[in-house]
């Protein structure tokens, strides 16, 4: 789908690729994709909008979807396949390759790729108008990803959301990275995995130091009081 909707660091998404076989998890290791909210809008539109009856959630290329990006005429902020993990490692290279091919057809919009499988980024070349993010929900996360994203020649950014933990202060990496995005859990686990004070200040200490623009979303008001900053990468 090319939907607009309210994930605050950018105006649209598009999806030419849904589903995931991201790991499962459990209610106490949320981390591994249990609250997945892809995986639960892929139920909700079971049978519709391309998400097919039996499996909604599996990995489902939309060929159909390609064009959209060259429909949008306004220079956009276009966040790549929120609807699944275009990296995995079950992606044929070639679904990534059709991506792509739009992506350098359409240099008046900025496509903001996010996955928990960085290291994928390494075997295609991306060209400029793309931003590579890694997710960091976690405290290993928050190593191994950034650490992944190093000698990217695009800007690159850490999404420290659902913030689960505190994270690891990769001081290494973080020279190489141009943005951080931090959010809270949202949906049925919001309540049980709080983000602490605490892990918000520590983050926003990194980018202090490392003079990283950060953007926090909407969803960590509750609980945060101090000063609230949402800055995206020059
Ligand atoms: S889309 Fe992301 S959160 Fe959902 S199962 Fe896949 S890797 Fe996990």
């Amino acid at each position: 789908m090319g939907i607009k909707e309210s994930i605050g660091w950018t105006t649209r998404t598009w999806n030419p690729v849904t589903g995931c076989w991201g790991p499962e998890g459990s209610p106490e290791r949320p981390n591994r994709c249990f609250y997945c909210y892809a995986h639960r809008m892929a139920n909700r539109l079971r049978g519709r909008y391309g998400y097919p009856p039996d499996d909604p959630f599996i990995p489902t290329f939309h060929p159909q979807r390609l064009a959209l990006p060259s429909q949008w005429k306004k220079p956009t902020r276009i966040f790549v396949c929120s609807m699944g993990d275009l990296f995995g490692d079950w992606v044929p290279p070639n679904w990534i390759l059709s991506v792509l091919s739009i992506v350098r057809k359409c240099p008046q919009h900025t496509f903001l790729f996010l996955t928990k499988n960085p290291i994928t980024y390494h075997h295609f070349h991306f060209p400029q108008n793309c931003w590579l993010g890694a997710t960091a929900d976690s405290f290993e996360a928050s190593y191994w990803n950034a650490t992944a994203l190093a000698d990217l020649p695009n800007i690159t950014f850490l999404s420290y959301e659902p913030l689960l933990d505190l994270v690891y202060t990769n001081y290494n990496a973080l020279w190489w990275i141009n943005w951080v995005i931090v959010g809270a859990m949202t949906g049925p686990g919001a309540g049980q995995h709080a983000p602490e004070k605490n892990w918000i200040r520590n983050i926003l200490h990194q980018a202090t130091k490392f003079n990283l623009p950060i953007f926090m979303k909407h969803n960590l008001r509750p609980y945060w009081e101090g000063e609230f900053v949402q800055q995206w990468p020059a």
